[in-house]
This record gives structure tokens, C-alpha cells and sequence, in this order.
């Protein structure tokens, strides 16, 4: 076991969008990030890296290209101490602790589940690029079943998809999934009269609840119109390995049910000694400072950041965590200022050159609000050369069919003799 000082005195525990730019906006101040990952994942871009729009490693940015100056290491801060300043850190070569004389917490969250019978053997979450490639990979493998299967029935179960929460993740990522399906239907000659069935079931009564009605209804109709069904005011009773039940009876027979119904955050930090909501955000005031600790700060989807430009707090999204770690950087190397930020928009693909947008007042919806969309998300993305690798993959896949090779077995290669 080592100790070790952060770089700068600035110890960063996350490396996801909210700690990854923290990191960044410190600049030559220097941090030390600890990260479980050596790249900040860009997720708004993981529908399409798991539809194969995009190249799955292009989605994310390589936390020492985005911040030079900062330090990583690679591994799981496992316990804080808020006396001696320090945190212990599991890495490959053992423990390290690391000490800190202004720290940052932006752990993130984890998908939230609740216990139903079946969810958590047989569900797949949709929140880390390992999820998204696992998921493109069932989606093909489907496929291949499929066409495999002497019995219609047992066709028409491995060609329906459910996914329950209809906020932005479930939606893009039906919209997305669905069409790669479609496309790589045209080398499945045997598949073509069998029904796809895709399900989208939410407990609230409308889909994608965050944006404004007619926006949400637009978006429920263009995805009826592609033939999914949507269930709203409905729940999730049961999972198992061939079947999804609903709250109100309906049996969908399915090998395939992604969970996309919201976070909840870091449960690691209900084990350390900082100040919790009834949800387990960090509590922190206006300056993004923990409430009762000088030199801890929280940000990001772990914490309850109040907003002085908003009467709610922060939802967890990435353009609060981006706006935090702005003004958290500069709190942390000038006068400390009051956090506050207007939301400029919002924005949503659908998949099929269609998408959604409100952005400046304006309802963009349609190829408009797609473009709208994709031409954000590439300003927001880091570094030059992502981008451009980003736009390289949007323009051959504007002439190209998808890839559809199914690389299940990718990482998991066979053991020697
Ligand atoms: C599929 C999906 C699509 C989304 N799309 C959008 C969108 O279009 N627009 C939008 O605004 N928001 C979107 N969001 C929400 C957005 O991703 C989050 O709000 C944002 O990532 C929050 O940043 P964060 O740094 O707080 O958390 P994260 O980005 O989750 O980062 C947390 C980091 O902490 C690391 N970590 C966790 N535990 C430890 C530990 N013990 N030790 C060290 N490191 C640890 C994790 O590995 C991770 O890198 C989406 C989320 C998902 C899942």
C-alpha cells in the first residue's frame, strides 16, 4: 500500500462528464482523476455507437487527450477519509491512498432498478459502452436465432424487443436498435414476412416526459408509425428468460427486455460520511461546496446541485454536469461564485434522419430537429480529431448500409491448449 498527493491538491474522483471537465477547465492547475475508465464516455451518442451509426470507440474521449494536465489513475476509490484527507484507491497494483487538500466527488449513478421478479437476471441495462456493444450484439444475434428457428413461434419471440422507461435513453435506443434490425433484415430473406415486434412500456403517462408535450407526442407518433408499441401508464410485473408480463396482464413472449428507466446515484457514497438527500445525492450549497465541508465539492448526476437560474434542482443530465464543472473549476482557482445556469434546450434523435429539438424557444422536429441535434452533440464532443472521426463514420454511414457482423466473442477470446 503507497500514498501518493494529488497533482495540484486536487483530487478528482470520476472521470465521467461532470469529473472529466472538471479535470479539463482546471487546466494548469493540475488534478488528479480517479477514473475505472481511461476515457470520459460521451453518452448521448450511445444509441447510435450501439445501432452501428457510429464506431462504438468513437463515442468516447480519452481522458489523457481531453485533460494533458491532469494526472489518472486507473481504478475504484473504495473509502474517503475526511479527517486525514485522504482516499483510498483499488488499483492493479494494490491499494494507493491519495492524499488531497480540495476534493471532488462526481461518482455518477447507476441504472435504477427495483425489485421485480426476473429484472435483474434477466434485464440489460443501457448506460456504459460495454452495454451498448452488448446490446447491439443481442439485436444481431436475435436475428441470427431467428432465422435459425424451425417454428414460428419461437421466430416471432427472438424478433420482439422490449424496453422499459420512455425517457430520453429508452427512446433513442428503441428508435436506433430498431433500425438497425430493419437494415440488416435485407440479408435475412427467410425473417421478412415474420412480424418485429418493439415495446416501449413507461409508468407515466406520456413518453419522454422531460420535453414539451407536442415535441413527446410528435415523437410517440413517428415511433407508432414504425409499428411500436407503446404502453404508457403501464409497469413492469415480471421478467423471465422467454417472457415480459405487464401490470395489467399482457404477456409479451420475448428473450429481450432493456431496462431504461432512469439512475440513482453512486451507492458507494451511502458508505461514506458526507451529507445524503432522501435519494442519496450529495447535498451541496450554491457553490457546488458539500454542505458542512470546506474543501469537499460534489457535482454531476451523485449530487443535488440547486440552480440559482432554475427553482428545481439539476436533473441529471450532461449540460448540467458540463455547466457545474465550469463553475466548480473556477471556484476551485478564483473567487468562488454561485452556480447557475438556463437549460438552452433539448435534444433527441429517432433514428431515420429524424429527430427532436427546442432549442432558443424554438421546436425543431422532423429531419430539422435530427440535424439540429446531431450538429450539438459534435460541437459539445472534445477534441478535434474526435469530432472528426465522429463525422467521418455520420458521412459513410449516409452511403453505406450498416455493419451487421455480430462480435459477441470480442474481448472474450479462448484460452490457450
Ligand atoms: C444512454 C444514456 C443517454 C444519455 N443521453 C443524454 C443526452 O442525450 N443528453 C444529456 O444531457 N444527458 C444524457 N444522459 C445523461 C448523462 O449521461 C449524465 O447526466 C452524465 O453522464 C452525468 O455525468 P457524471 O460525471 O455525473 O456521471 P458519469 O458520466 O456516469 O460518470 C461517473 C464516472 O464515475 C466513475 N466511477 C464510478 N464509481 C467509481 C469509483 N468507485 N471510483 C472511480 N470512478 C468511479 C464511472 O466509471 C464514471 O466514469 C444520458 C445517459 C445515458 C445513460
Amino acid at each position: 500500500m503507497g500514498t501518493r498527493e494529488a497533482r495540484g491538491g486536487v483530487l478528482v474522483l470520476g472521470g465521467g462528464f461532470a469529473g472529466g471537465y472538471v479535470a479539463r477547465e482546471l487546466g494548469t492547475r493540475g488534478a488528479t482523476i480517479v477514473s475505472e475508465e481511461n476515457f470520459m464516455l460521451y453518452t448521448p451518442l450511445l444509441p447510435e455507437a450501439a445501432s452501428g451509426t457510429l464506431e462504438p470507440r468513437h463515442a468516447v474521449v480519452p481522458l489523457r487527450a481531453m485533460c494533458p494536465r491532469a494526472e489518472l489513475i486507473l481504478g475504484s476509490a473504495t473509502s474517503l477519509d475526511l479527517e486525514a484527507q485522504t482516499v483510498s484507491v483499488e488499483t492493479d497494483e494494490g491499494t494507493q491512498t491519495v492524499e488531497w487538500r480540495e476534493l471532488v466527488v462526481a461518482l455518477g449513478a447507476v441504472p435504477r432498478t427495483i425489485p421485480i421478479p426476473g429484472l435483474s437476471e434477466h434485464g440489460l441495462s443501457f448506460k456504459s459502452l460495454a452495454d451498448a456493444i452488448n446490446l447491439r450484439n443481442r439485436v444481431l444475434h436475435q436475428l441470427e436465432a431467428a432465422d435459425a428457428a424451425l417454428d414460428e413461434e419461437e421466430r416471432a419471440r427472438r424478433l420482439t424487443f422490449v424496453f422499459v422507461g420512455a425517457g430520453y435513453a429508452g427512446v433513442e435506443a428503441l428508435a436506433e436498435l430498431s433500425d438497425l434490425a430493419e437494415d440488416a433484415l435485407r440479408y435475412y430473406p427467410r425473417l421478412r414476412p415474420t412480424p418485429r415486434r418493439w415495446v416501449l412500456v413507461d409508468a407515466a403517462p406520456r413518453i419522454l416526459p422531460e420535453i414539451p408535450p407536442p415535441l413527446g407526442d410528435y415523437a410517440a407518433a413517428e415511433l407508432r408509425k414504425r409499428g411500436v408499441e407503446i404502453h404508457v401508464d403501464s409497469t413492469l410485473e415480471s421478467v423471465s428468460v422467454d417472457e415480459v408480463v405487464l401490470g395489467d396482464g399482457t404477456r409479451i413472449p420475448t428473450n429481450t427486455l432493456v431496462w431504461t428507466a432512469g439512475v440513482a446515484p453512486n451507492p458507494l457514497l451511502r458508505e461514506w460520511s458526507l451529507p445524503l438527500d432522501e435519494r442519496g445525492r450529495v447535498e451541496v450549497d450554491e457553490l457546488l461546496r458539500v454542505r458542512g465541508h470546506e474543501h469537499v465539492w460534489a457535482l454531476g448526476d451523485c449530487a443535488r446541485v440547486p440552480n440559482a437560474r432554475s427553482d428545481h434542482p439539476d436533473p441529471p443530465t450532461c449540460q448540467h454536469a458540463l455547466r457545474q464543472a465550469r463553475r466548480l473549476a473556477r471556484n476551485l482557482t478564483g473567487p468562488a461564485e454561485p452556480y447557475g445556469y438556463r437549460m438552452l434546450g433539448q435534444v433527441a434523435t429517432l433514428g431515420r434522419h429524424k429527430g427532436i429539438a427546442q432549442v432558443l424557444g424554438l421546436r425543431l422536429r422532423g429531419f430539422p430537429g435530427w440535424w439540429v441535434t446531431r450538429t450539438y452533440h459534435l460541437y459539445q464532443l472534445p477534441l478535434a480529431q474526435r469530432k472528426l472521426r465522429v463525422v467521418v463514420d455520420w458521412t459513410v454511414s449516409l452511403f453505406f448500409r450498416r455493419d451487421i457482423a455480430e462480435l459477441g466473442r470480442l474481448g472474450h477470446p479462448e484460452k490457450l491448449g
